[in-house]
């Protein structure tokens, strides 16, 4: 995993590194309070390895401003001093540390509590996943949609590109319910999910359960024509797993309906959900027009 050791003894980092490289992990190190703190707005560490006592920004300074930062990963944070005694140990854990190791370091005790917090990490990050996931279809949830469409509407804005939404529903699901039963009910939403996640797989793009039969597909960087290709791909892949639906007025078979959306945000646009409405828009109007087919918004 990746481990930022903040240190600004340079020996003392130096051998850190050398400790925390042979444990198998990727180092990246900073030589003082600041620079660490800079290095974690910008980038994820599971774990951060930081001296007590730095310029400027302290190891408990860091750790009081980490657990402030509300970011959405947790940073697990080994302290690491001379300071002895139970008032800096105290002072260490209540300022936001999760361990404390003495100098000087004893290298097998560092890799047992480095071992202790990849346990938590491990559990952090299933817990993270689990909140984030579709439990019945496995795909991402709404939540992680929500997190996901205003990440990449600032992207987008920032980088004046444009940014994407399919937004899919069923064609005539209820009916599909009422008459099988909500047992197959679920199978064929499970069906149905399967082959939108393999269908909509580029990276960076995703796809997720916006509720009941409605699924969306975000799509980073692309544009119109990029949506439109990718949601008859969508559509047909659908069509083709041919279950059988004799109360669909459309088909004899399941099939979705799609609308597009894609957005260029203005510097002024700070609300995402613009492109939520228009691709909703764009789905009813594929409805209207008979199901079983996608439609792109246009003014
Ligand atoms: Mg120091």
């Amino acid at each position: 995993m990746k481990v930022l050791i903040a240190e600004d003894d340079v020996h003392m980092l130096n051998l850190l590194s050398i400790m925390v490289q042979s444990f198998g992990h990727d180092v990246f190190t900073a030589d003082n309070g600041r620079e660490a703190w800079e290095l974690y707005q910008n980038h994820h560490f599971p774990l951060i390895v930081s001296d007590w006592l730095m310029p400027e920004i302290s190891g408990v300074d860091l750790c009081r401003k980490i657990r402030k930062s509300q970011k959405l990963n947790y940073t697990y944070i080994i302290l690491v001093s001379s300071l002895s005694g139970r008032k800096n140990y105290l002072e260490g854990m209540d300022a936001g540390a999760d361990d404390f190791v003495g100098k000087p370091v004893d290298k097998d005790e560092l890799h047992a509590r480095i071992r202790v917090a990849e346990r938590i990490i491990n559990l952090q990050m299933r817990l993270e996943e689990m909140t984030q996931t579709d439990g019945l279809t496995n795909l991402a949830n709404r939540r992680r949609f929500d997190e996901a469409l205003n990440e990449e509407w600032r992207r987008a804005r920032r980088t004046e590109t444009p940014v994407s939404l399919i937004m899919i529903d069923i064609d005539f699901f209820k009916h599909f319910n009422d008459n099988y039963g909500h047992l197959e009910g679920d199978i064929c939403l499970k069906k149905v999910s399967a082959v939108l996640a393999k269908t909509g797989n580029r990276p960076g793009d995703l796809v997720a359960r916006f509720g009941g039969e409605e699924f969306v597909v975000l799509l980073s960087g692309a544009a119109s024509d990029a949506a439109q290709m990718l949601a008859e791909r969508l559509r047909s892949a659908v069509s083709n797993l041919k279950v059988k639906h004799e109360y669909s007025e459309t088909a004899d078979h399941v099939t979705i309906s799609l609308g597009i959306a894609s957005v260029i945000p203005g510097h002024e646009q700070n609300n995402p959900q613009v492109l939520i409405s228009l691709a909703d828009t764009a789905l009813y109007q594929a409805k209207k027009n008979g199901r079983n087919q996608a439609i792109l918004f246009k003014e």
